[in-house]
C-alpha cells in the first residue's frame, strides 16, 4: 500500500472512537520501538565524512539532553532533571566512542551501523550484571542509542518530550510512561494501532476531553510525521488529506456539536440530581494535580478517583513524603468543599516505574501490582500513607486501595494505616482521624465478598474497567478481542448488584469510577442498580450530568427489574440504549 504522505489523495482509517469531539492539523507519528539503522559497507575514503558525522550527531545529541533537562528542571525540579546527567555521560564515553572510531576502520561500515551495533554490545554486557546500578546504565544507554542514530539519519527524535508545536499524536501503541513525558496542552488528538475503551490512552484522552481513536490496526506504520489529517472521535474515523468536501461535512457536524457543548458547559453550577430528585454524586478521575483545571471547569463534585501511580512514572527516583503531601494537599484544597478520594499506588500491570526494577512477569494483570506490590513494599506504601494522611488535614481526603482481592489485604493495610496514623500523632503531625477509608471492588472475587470485605472499611468503589476485564478473562488492552469486553454482560450486572447490595446492607456508599461511570448509555443502569457516586474522566463529566437529570430514578429502577431476565449483554445494552434515547436523544 503506497504511503498516504507520498500523494495529497484522501484516504480514511476506521477505529473505534473513544473520547468525542473532532481534531484537525499536523501528524506526530511516534516510533519508539523502531531504531534499526540502516546498514550499507563504505569506501576507506568515507570514512573521514563519517567520523564528522558521528562527532556532528554527538554535539546534537548532547545539545538536545542539555535542552530537555533545562525545560524537565523547569516544569518538575532539578531531581527529576538529573535523571539526564547520566544521558549526558554516555554522549562522552571515551571507551564507547574511541571503540566506534576504530570499528569503523575495520569493519567499513556506515557509523549508525557500527554505533548501533557497539553500543548495543555494551549495554548488553552492562545488563548481564548483577548490579541495579549498572542495569539502569544499560538503559540510559539504549535511550541516548536511539537518539544519536536518529540525529545520524536526520530523523526525528521520537521523544513525546521533545515535540513543541500541536499536534496530533500517532502511535502503535502508547503506554503510561510514554504519555506521562506529555505536554498535554499540545495534543490535539490521539490515534492509536492498537487499543480499546479502557487502555491508558483512552481513559487519558477523556479525562482531557481530547478526541481519540484507537483500532486503528496498521495507522502508525501508513503515516508519517507531517501529514495533514482529520480526526472523528464521534465515529473513530481517521481523514488522511480531507478533501474540500469532507472538511465542509465535518465544518457543519461541528457547528451542530459546538451548540451541545455550549448548552452543556452551562451546568457546570447545577447539581446531579433526576426529575424525581434522587442525587448521585458525579464526581472527577484525575492522574495529575494539573488536571484539577479541567476538574473545576467541568462542574464535577470533587474527584472520586486519583490514579497516584502516575506520580511515579518516569522518575529517577521514588517521591519523598514531603513531595507527594505537597501534590495531594493541592489537589484537595483545589477540589474542596468536595472530597478528593487518593487511590493507593496501583503500579504492574501496564504501569510500570524503572526505579523499582520490577521484574517481567508473563502475566503482569494478574501478578505483582497495585496492593500485592504495596503490602511487601511498606517502605514505598507507608510514605505514601503518611502524606494522605497528612494531606487530610488540608480538605476533605479520602483513601482507596486497589485490587483487594479478600479481607486480608484489607486488614493488613488497615493495620499499615493505623501504625502510620500512630506515627503522625507522636509526631504531632496533623490529620484528620475520621477520613473515610474505602476499597475497590474491581476482582470478581472482591464483589462476592463484598459483605465480608464491607465491615472494614467506609466505602467502595467499583472499578468496572478491570471488574469486566478479570469477569470475563478478556484482556483489557487487547483489540482483538475487545467485542468480548461487555459492560452489560450479566454477569457484570450481577456482581455490581451483589456489591451494591452488601454495601447498603452495612451501610455503606458504593461508587463506580471505572469508565462506564462516563458512559451515558449505561447511566440508567447504574442508577437504576443503586450506585450512589459516579467518578468520570473529567470531560464526560457534563455529558452524564445532563443525562442524571433528565433521567427518573423510578424509569431507572424499572429497567433494572426489565433486563433481569434477559441473557445477552446485547440484549440488555439494547435496552438501556432505548432509555438513553427517550431521555436526552441530543446527546447520543
Ligand atoms: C478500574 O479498574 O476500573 C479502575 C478505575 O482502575 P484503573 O483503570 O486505573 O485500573
Ligand atoms: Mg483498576
Amino acid at each position: 500500500m503506497s504511503n498516504p504522505a507520498s500523494s495529497t489523495q484522501e484516504k480514511r482509517f476506521n477505529g473505534v472512537g473513544v473520547s468525542p469531539g473532532i481534531a484537525r492539523g499536523t501528524v506526530f507519528v511516534y516510533r519508539p520501538d523502531d531504531d534499526a539503522a540502516p546498514s550499507r559497507s563504505i569506501e576507506e575514503s568515507e570514512i573521514p565524512t563519517e567520523i564528522a558525522r558521528f562527532e556532528g550527531a554527538l554535539l546534537a545529541t548532547r545539545a538536545q539532553i542539555l535542552e530537555m533537562q533545562q525545560r524537565i528542571a523547569e516544569s518538575t525540579g532539578a531531581k527529576d532533571a538529573s535523571i539526564f546527567d547520566a544521558h549526558l555521560l554516555v554522549v562522552e564515553d571515551r571507551t564507547l566512542i574511541d571503540e566506534v572510531l576504530r570499528r569503523l576502520g575495520a569493519d567499513r561500515m556506515n557509523v549508525e551501523h557500527v554505533f548501533q551495533t557497539v553500543a548495543g554490545r555494551y549495554a548488553k554486557t552492562l545488563s548481564e550484571i548483577d548490579d541495579p546500578y549498572l542495569r539502569e546504565r544499560a538503559l540510559d544507554i539504549h535511550d541516548v542509542t536511539r537518539r544519536v542514530i536518529h540525529n545520524l539519519m536526520g530523523t526525528q527524535a521520537r521523544d513525546l518530550a521533545g515535540v513543541t508545536t500541536p499536534h496530533i499524536l500517532i502511535a502503535h501503541n502508547l503506554a503510561p510512561s510514554d504519555t506521562a513525558q506529555l505536554n498535554r496542552a499540545l495534543v490535539l488528538g490521539f490515534g492509536t494501532d492498537a487499543g480499546s475503551r479502557t487502555s491508558h490512552t483512552a481513559i487519558m484522552a477523556r479525562s482531557l476531553n481530547i478526541p481519540a481513536i484507537v483500532g486503528l490496526h496498521e495507522a502508525s506504520s501508513q503515516l508519517v510525521t507531517g501529514d495533514h489529517v482529520l480526526l472523528d472521535g464521534y465515529n473513530g474515523l481517521l481523514v488522511v488529506n480531507p478533501s474540500d468536501q469532507t472538511l465542509w461535512e465535518y465544518g457543519e457536524l461541528e457547528i451542530k456539536k459546538t451548540v451541545v457543548e455550549e448548552k452543556l458547559s452551562q451546568l457546570r453550577e447545577t447539581a446531579s440530581t433526576t426529575r424525581d430528585g434522587h442525587h448521585v454524586i458525579l464526581s472527577a478521575n484525575i492522574e495529575l494535580p494539573d488536571d484539577m483545571e479541567l476538574v473545576q471547569q467541568s462542574g464535577a463534585e470533587g474527584v472520586g478517583l486519583y490514579r497516584t501511580e502516575f506520580f511515579y512514572l518516569n522518575k529517577a527516583e521514588l517521591p519523598t513524603e514531603e513531595e507527594q503531601f505537597a501534590a495531594y494537599r493541592q489537589v484537595a484544597e483545589a477540589a474542596a468543599p468536595h472530597s478528593v478520594i487518593i487511590r493507593t499506588l496501583d503500579l504492574g500491570g501496564d504501569k510500570f516505574m524503572s526505579a523499582l526494577h520490577i521484574p517481567e512477569e508473563l502475566n503482569p494483570f494478574l501478578g505483582w501490582r497495585a496492593i500485592r506490590f504495596c503490602l511487601e513494599r511498606v517502605d514505598i506504601f507507608k510514605t505514601q500513607l503518611r502524606a494522605i494522611l497528612r494531606a487530610s488535614a488540608a480538605g476533605n481526603v479520602k483513601i482507596m486501595y486497589p485490587m483487594i482481592s479478600g479481607v486480608e489485604e484489607l486488614r493488613r493495610a488497615n493495620v499499615l494505616l493505623e501504625e502510620c496514623r500512630a506515627e503522625l500523632r507522636a509526631e504531632g503531625l496533623a490529620f484528620n482521624e475520621e477520613m473515610e477509608v474505602g476499597a475497590m471492588i474491581e476482582i470478581p472475587s472482591a464483589a462476592i465478598s463484598a459483605d465480608i470485605l464491607a465491615k472494614e472499611v467506609d466505602f467502595f468503589s467499583i472499578g468496572t474497567n478491570d471488574l469486566i476485564q478479570y469477569s470475563i478473562a478478556v484482556d483489557r488492552l487487547n483489540e482483538h478481542i475487545a467485542h468480548l469486553y461487555e459492560p452489560t454482560h450479566p454477569a457484570i450486572i450481577r456482581l455490581i448488584r451483589m456489591t451494591v447490595e452488601a454495601a447498603h446492607a452495612n451501610n455503606l456508599w458504593v461508587g463506580v469510577c471505572g469508565e462506564m461511570a462516563g458512559d451515558i448509555l449505561l447511566t440508567p443502569l447504574l442508577l437504576g442498580l443503586g450506585i450512589d457516586e459516579l467518578s468520570a474522566g473529567a470531560g464526560s463529566v457534563p455529558r452524564v450530568k445532563r443525562a442524571v437529570q433528565s433521567l427518573d430514578n423510578a424509569a431507572c429502577r424499572q429497567l433494572v427489574e426489565e433486563i433481569q431476565h434477559l441473557d445477552t449483554a446485547a440484549a440488555i445494552l439494547a435496552k438501556c440504549d432505548a432509555v438513553a434515547r427517550a431521555h436526552y436523544p441530543e446527546l447520543l
